[in-house]
């Protein structure tokens, strides 16, 4: 075999746990295979040559599904939209293989819209192309800005029609490779506290720790409670890695949420076009219960569902005691964040608080964009505005009554700033707010030149717009 996917060294991490957690299954086979997307940026992560990589390599593996390892369904439960659903698991997907990185990480290859399994229930097994292009989009906009995200490896159209209620049907079909650290969910806890395994529990965070938390110690009687206090912590940066992005995942049910504390799962997600806590991306969450500015909330209620399954194999105290760290953590991390937007890294400046109130009042009233604003001051940044602050962003026009407080604030801040940094807003500004932003329409019209002449440029423009933070 010259395939280099086929001959990577896949490890059984998950396989080794046994069959109370998967059920092997098969790819479905496709009429075609057409490589609509393939990764470059990945493969050296997989210690891989990208110019050695052919595009069949990556057709045998991902479309066609050449393999000698079994493909496992995972499987889970979950709260959707607060109800309790045991009807879940992997209904169009499976745990294709998992690879130690050149960095030491072990990753999963995750596939989606690769066939029916036991979970489909009446549904496919399939994925829209158009689900595909915006899965791949979503991932590397927010690796981009430093997300803690699942990336897609390669995206293969498969040559069948699908119907859905929500894009014009029959519409075309893809299978695409998930890369991410873990597709191990909070729902996969919940799954086992529903069938009243707390031996599995045990067993499966151990496996958690053993692999995603590697400076706890499994052997410490209190790695249970290191480890969910980490992975709150972890939880609260990736709900402020959003926030601070204007991202909205936008179906945040405990079967999207991983054990590991990473942002993966993007279906309806968008990111937000003015600053509006309420904007809400899935068009069936009628109740807003997912909007933008509930993120922080409902992220905490969903490690606060996962002690239901904690409690069988760790005390309620420790639970509690890790929980109550959120909303600070978060807080600090969102302010950090917002401070880098700003192009600041100086969070020792008292006004910095202040600062933060001031922006987002600011953005709530103006007429401008969340994206716009920010890719604004990357792009007019200038050291006259540390002399004068009626010059902060004057040409921009932000319509505000709060716009004069604002700018005296910044200034304040940017003045005090040590020379060292002084230096390096702009490059930090630059850094921190890319110039194309993933905005619905933008996605649409990428989509649209693919399904109306077949047109993939207008993807691969987007494509490295977004990574050169253009
Ligand atoms: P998602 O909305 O993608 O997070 O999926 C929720 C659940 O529905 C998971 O159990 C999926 O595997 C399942 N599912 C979604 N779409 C399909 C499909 N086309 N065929 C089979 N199962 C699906
Ligand atoms: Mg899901």
């Amino acid at each position: 075999m010259t395939n280099p996917f086929l001959n990577l060294n896949y490890e059984t991490a998950l396989e080794s746990l046994g069959k109370d957690y998967y059920h092997p299954v098969t790819a479905a086979e496709f009429p075609a295979h057409i490589l609509r997307f393939r990764n470059n940026e990945l493969l050296p992560i997989l210690g891989l040559n990208p110019k050695l990589v052919k595009d069949e390599d990556f057709i045998e593996a991902f479309g066609k599904f050449q393999s000698i390892r079994p493909f496992l369904a995972l499987c889970y439960h979950g709260y959707q939209f607060g109800q309790y659903n045991p009807n879940l698991g992997d209904g169009r997907g499976f745990l294709y293989g998992q690879v130690r990185g050149i960095d030491n990480n072990l990753y999963d290859f995750g596939t989606k819209g690769s066939g029916q399994t036991p979970y489909s229930r009446f549904a496919d097994g399939r994925l829209t192309l158009k689900g595909g292009v915006r899965e791949v989009l979503a991932g590397e906009a927010l690796h981009q800005l430093g997300v803690n995200t699942s990336r897609t490896l390669s995206l293969i159209e498969t040559g069948e029609s699908l119907w859905r209620g929500d894009e014009p049907s029959p519409t075309r079909s893809c299978v695409m490779i998930r890369f991410s650290r873990s597709h191990i969910r909070f729902g996969s806890f919940e799954r086992l506290h529903y069938l009243k395994r707390p031996d599995l529990i045990e067993k499966l965070l151990n496996h958690v720790i053993y692999y995603y938390y590697p400076n706890i110690d499994v052997e410490n009687k209190d790695c249970y409670a290191m480890f969910y206090a980490e992975l709150v912590e972890r939880v609260a940066k990736l709900t402020a890695q959003w926030m601070s992005s204007g991202f909205c995942h936008g179906v945040l049910n405990t079967d999207n949420m991983s054990i590991t504390g990473e942002s993966f799962d993007y279906g309806p997600y968008a990111f937000i076009p003015d600053y509006n806590f309420d904007f809400t991306a899935a068009y069936f969450d009628y109740a807003k219960r997912y909007c933008y500015g509930h993120q922080p909330l409902m992220c905490k209620l969903n490690l606060e569902m996962l002690q239901i399954p904690l409690k069988m194999v760790m005390s309620p105290e420790d639970l509690e005691s890790g929980l109550i760290h959120f909303d600070h953590l978060y807080k600090d991390y969102y302010h950090q964040l917002m401070m880098k937007k700003l192009g600041i890294i100086n969070l020792e400046i008292p006004e910095t608080k202040d600062l933060l109130k001031e922006t987002t009042n600011l953005l709530k009233e103006s007429s401008i964009s969340y994206h716009d604003f920010f890719a604004e001051l990357a792009k007019s940044f200038n050291h006259g505005w540390l002399e004068d602050s009626s010059t902060i962003l004057e040409n921009v026009p932000l319509n505000s009554s709060n716009l004069e407080k604002w700018q005296n604030l910044y200034h304040q801040v940017l003045t005090q700033l040590p020379p060292e940094n002084k230096e390096k807003i702009g490059n930090i500004l630059r850094d921190s707010n890319p110039q194309t932003a993933l905005l619905r329409p933008v996605i649409e019209s990428v989509w649209e030149a693919i399904a109306y002449e077949d047109n993939w440029q207008p993807f691969q423009e987007l494509l490295t717009k977004i990574r050169k933070k253009e």
